[in-house]
């Protein structure tokens, strides 16, 4: 066992480990981030708020691979998967072997499906050509999943003849047919009338329940409440407090930051 997987004091081994991430834009005057550091244990949910511009978009790219770091390290299950490159501030996929790729499943705010695939082929396609899984399988599973975000019904549907609560179900199961390690949903209910909010929360608690381990960056702070684990408020490039008593912190945050970001909600 490594520095960076020692079980966490409920002894769940930890997942993912962030130590001393530094991230910069090219050309930007400040680091987005300077030197955080936490842990998501194996099958439990971290979520991040903070305000916007925050980093929360940016912390979720650099641990999916999808943005280099200019410093500290990303680590999944005690393996150091990153190291900050000072000066390497290229923005584009870091190259990380073919098995880490798919270690981290995102969901982004914007649902982008393939306009003319149906939605099993939008949840089949990368299994069938990034992991060469065969056909028959993963359309099993596919559906297996679809049933799973209550849209078995739905298979061959385009994504134009859905709700953008049932498109954001589609990117969450194109999302898990590929079995990451950590699921990574940034503001998927951001774009969502309001009607459709409760459908997509509902099947990501239903993940939880499930163990599937989660980082989460959300606006509804009575999901967060009800879901987290632990929770950070990022601020002014760094954790400006955290808590593995989410209760606590969203009732009785201790640091006027959180006090004034959760009022801001009131
Ligand atoms: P949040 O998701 O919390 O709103 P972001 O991660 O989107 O915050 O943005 C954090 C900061 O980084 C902001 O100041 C934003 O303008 C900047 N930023 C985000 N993406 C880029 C980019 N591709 N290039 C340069 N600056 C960026
Ligand atoms: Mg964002």
């Amino acid at each position: 066992m490594t520095e960076t997987n020692k079980p966490d004091a409920h002894g769940a081994p930890i997942a993912l480990s962030v130590r001393d991430l530094t991230k910069h834009y090219a050309d930007a005057a400040h680091n987005v981030f300077d030197g955080i550091s936490f842990d998501v244990p194996k099958g439990k949910v971290l979520v991040v708020v903070g305000p916007s511009g925050s980093g929360k978009s940016t912390l979720l790219r650099t641990i999916a691979g999808l943005e280099p770091i200019q410093g500290g390290t990303i680590a999944l299950n005690g393996d150091v998967i990153e190291t900050g490159q000072p000066g390497n501030e290229n923005s584009g996929r870091v190259k990380r072997g073919e098995d880490l790729r798919t270690k981290f499943g995102m969901v982004f705010q914007s649902y982008d499906l393939f306009p003319n695939k149906d939605v099993l082929g939008n949840i089949t396609m990368a299994p069938m050509l990034v992991q060469k899984r065969k056909k028959e399988e993963v359309e099993r599973e596919a559906l297996e999943l679809l049933d799973r975000v209550h849209l078995a019904d739905r298979a061959h549907a385009k994504p134009h003849e859905l709700s953008g609560g049932q498109r954001q179900r589609v990117a969450i199961c194109r999302a898990l047919i590929l079995h990451p390690e950590i699921l990574l949903l940034d503001e998927i209910t951001a774009a969502l009338d309001p009607e459709m909010v409760h459908e997509v929360l509902e099947v990501v608690v239903e993940l939880a329940d499930a163990g599937q381990t989660m980082l989460i960056v959300t606006h509804e702070m009575s999901f967060a409440r009800a879901i987290a684990d632990r929770v950070i408020l990022l601020s002014d490039g760094g954790i400006a407090e955290r808590s593995d008593d989410p209760e606590t912190f969203f009732t009785h945050p201790k640091t006027a930051r959180a006090q004034e970001f959760l009022h801001s909600f009131d």
